[in-house]
């Protein structure tokens, strides 16, 4: 169980894990901790994500916090205002200005709280997400079960045959499985394309 520092500087969290491996629903534990503690949040979320709800968090519980949804990563900068806690759920969809943003704000003295997909649906580093894992302070990894043999799941396996580079969804499209049931079933499709796997999210 992750415990918040004692310590007013700033630093990056980093929650990361496959889908369905909760980890929005520990950055919603986190947050509500945040508000009992009196200080000021702001949540961001990249605004492709709108599977559930347009303005706010929402996990596969149907907790939900409100957040801001915005286009890019310069605009959390923008409207970061005063928090004293920045939060950024599905990190691996924004560009790979993130982690100089969450540096910057770590910098100012601002907690960070990033979570993210760690890997995309083919098992590749998802986006910003790798190096934002070697540059935070503390980094929590949950995983999932897998729903082939009920071990723990670090991947996310796409069960349609969808190609597109990103593809939103949850148990319609993707299911979380370890590392030898992942690689047991060919995915729908394989790395010989030539695009770049850009992925799912969750
Ligand atoms: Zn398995």
């Amino acid at each position: 169980m992750f415990l918040e520092p004692s310590v007013k500087k700033g630093w990056i969290e980093v929650i990361c894990g496959s889908m369905f491996s909760g980890k929005t629903e520990e950055l919603l534990r986190r947050l509500r901790r945040v508000v009992i503690a009196n200080q000021e949040v702001q949540i961001f979320k990249p605004s492709i994500d709108t599977r559930y709800d347009e303005t706010r968090i929402v996990s596969h519980d149907s907790k939900s916090i409100p957040s801001l949804p915005v286009e890019n990563s310069a605009d959390i900068l923008k409207y970061a205002g005063n928090a004293e806690v920045i939060a950024i759920d599905e990190a691996q969809f924004f560009d790979d200005q993130l982690p100089h943003v969450c540096e910057t704000l770590a910098l100012r003295g601002v907690r960070v709280i990033v979570a993210g997909l760690d890997m995309d649906f083919l098992g590749k580093p998802f986006g910003s997400m790798p190096h934002l894992l070697s540059t935070a302070e503390y980094v929590t990894k949950l995983h999932a079960i897998c729903v082939c043999c009920g071990q723990l799941a670090t991947h996310s396996y796409r069960k349609s045959a969808n190609a597109e580079q990103i593809a939103l969804g949850a148990t319609d499209i993707y299911e979380a499985r370890c590392r030898v049931c992942y690689h047991q079933h060919d995915q729908p499709h394989t790395h010989s394309s030539g695009t770049i796997p850009v992925d799912m999210a969750g």
